[in-house]
């Protein structure tokens, strides 16, 4: 599939902005990506329509073909949809104890394994006291497999007493999670084999008896198709608060977590990684985008035009400081990136020539303070001033210097070493091609 997308892609190497042609002739490839990786059709139909939308128009980046620039698109617009609000990954409301989590979906999906799992993550990684009780009352060894995992990983689970009904069960493990001072209590219901109204009544009583802080669906992440449908059902009906996708150390594509998101717009929270105690762990959007979009091969065109672009900008910079414009902003950004790379002597270390300027301003006390205060400094000035420095005269350095706390002896300081590197770097960009700047840049 992969090598199809490419062939695709490699034929559109027109610069300039993205046709409409160019992206619809790459996002045809896409969709029929999208559907052999199990996401449902509509689905991918829209998700298809809003990058087209999105993608028409944009600047092709030089050297980075327009197919390479879609795929890009589609794999950013991917990870965006797939990963929602911030926050909702990995995370789970369990404040106000006893905090009820419901774990719902159909036989077999692993919400027994999967609610032993976060029980035991909520336990050990959270700091959380839980508290398991099995609703399964249809098949007794459900009960005890719960009981058997809860022993293995030291979670506690509600004694077993036979002849309840679900709801009674819900009732006692609420009441036992209150008493016992239980921070969390983890409701795993019984399944079915497919979806019919006796389940969907039973869960809701036990949901309204415990109004859970979550509701968490389980399904089996191989079964693609029929786990949309799952989800959609469960969350008209109940109301779920996120998704758990299980069995994703198979060689299912993962298209399920993209309709499903689409579908009821809920949160994809943990993935199921095996059969172990350990094996659950946050959902990773990048993961899953790479593997519907067709693994590696993608993921490597996608991180080289990003290279590119990256590329491109620092080349667009450098252009700038030969004709020796060095304002302000320059400056800024250069004093910024200097506090990430440690200081003076990471960013001027880099460069020939800046060695000898480094020096000097190390021999000025120039540390992370100093950058500090520049920075703010330049913060002050308008944007007029940032970009022609010059216009700075008495009254405008006394206001600058007063926005930002300081003297302006000290602002006269930032602008002398401003004049000083636009000097320096028109000098460099004079010596032309291959120049000490380009090759500082590379
Ligand atoms: P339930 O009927 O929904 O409670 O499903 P169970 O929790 O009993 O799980 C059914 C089977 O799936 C068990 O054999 C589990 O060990 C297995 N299982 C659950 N989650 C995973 C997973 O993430 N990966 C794999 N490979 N197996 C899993
Ligand atoms: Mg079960």
């Amino acid at each position: 599939l992969s090598e199809r997308l490419s062939g695709v892609f490699d034929r559109l190497t027109k610069q300039g902005a993205l046709s409409e042609d160019d992206v619809k002739t790459a996002l045809r490839e896409v969709r029929v990506a999208l559907l052999e990786a199990d996401v449902s059709l509509p689905v991918a139909r829209d998700f298809v329509k809003a990058v087209q939308e999105k993608a028409t128009g944009q600047t092709v980046t030089k050297s980075v073909t327009p197919g390479q620039q879609v795929i890009k698109i589609v794999h950013d617009e991917l990870v965006h949809f797939l990963a929602g609000d911030e926050g909702d990954i990995g995370a789970l409301k369990v404040d106000n104890p006893p905090a009820p989590i419901l774990m719902v979906g159909l036989q077999g999906g692993g919400k027994t394994t999967t609610t032993a799992k976060l029980a035991k993550r909520l336990q050990e990684k959270n700091g959380k006291r839980v508290l398991m009780a099995s609703l399964d009352v249809y098949r007794p060894a459900a009960m005890d497999q719960l009981k058997v995992l809860g022993d293995q990983i030291g979670v506690d689970t509600l004694p077993i007493v036979p002849g309840q009904s679900p709801a009674d069960i819900a009732k006692r493990a609420k009441q036992q999670a209150t008493m016992g001072g239980y921070d969390v209590y983890m409701l795993d219901t019984a399944g079915r084999l497919s979806i019919d109204d006796a389940l969907m009544t039973e869960v809701e009583e036990i949901r309204n008896i415990t109004n859970p802080r979550e509701t968490l669906l389980v399904v089996d992440g191989l079964t693609g198709q029929d786990a949309v449908h799952t989800a959609e059902n469960f969350d008209e009906r109940i109301g779920i608060s996120g998704v758990i996708l299980t069995r994703m150390d198979g060689d299912g594509r993962g298209g399920a977590a993209l309709s499903m998101r689409a579908v009821t717009g809920k949160p994809i929270k943990f993935v199921g990684l095996g059969e172990k105690m350990d094996a659950i762990e946050e959902f990773h959007p990048e993961r899953i985008a790479g593997r519907i979009l067709g693994m590696g091969d993608i993921v490597s065109l996608v991180e080289k035009a990003q290279e590119t672009i990256e590329a491109e900008q620092a080349e667009r910079m450098m252009k700038r400081f030969q004709k020796g414009r060095f304002n302000m902003n320059d400056l800024k950004m250069q004093l910024e990136q200097m506090l990430k790379m440690g200081g003076m002597e990471g960013m001027m270390g880099m460069m020939p020539g800046m060695k000898k300027m480094s020096k000097q301003m190390e021999g000025a006390g120039i540390d992370d303070k100093m950058l500090k205060r520049q920075i703010a400094l330049i913060q002050s000035m308008t944007k007029k001033e940032r970009a022609n420095p010059q216009l700075l005269q008495a009254s405008r350095k006394k206001r600058i210097a007063k926005g930002a706390g300081l003297e302006v002896s000290e602002l006269n300081k930032l602008l002398k070493m401003q004049r000083q590197m636009a000097d320096m770097m028109k000098k460099m960009g004079k010596m032309g091609k291959g120049g000490m700047l380009k090759q500082a840049m590379k």
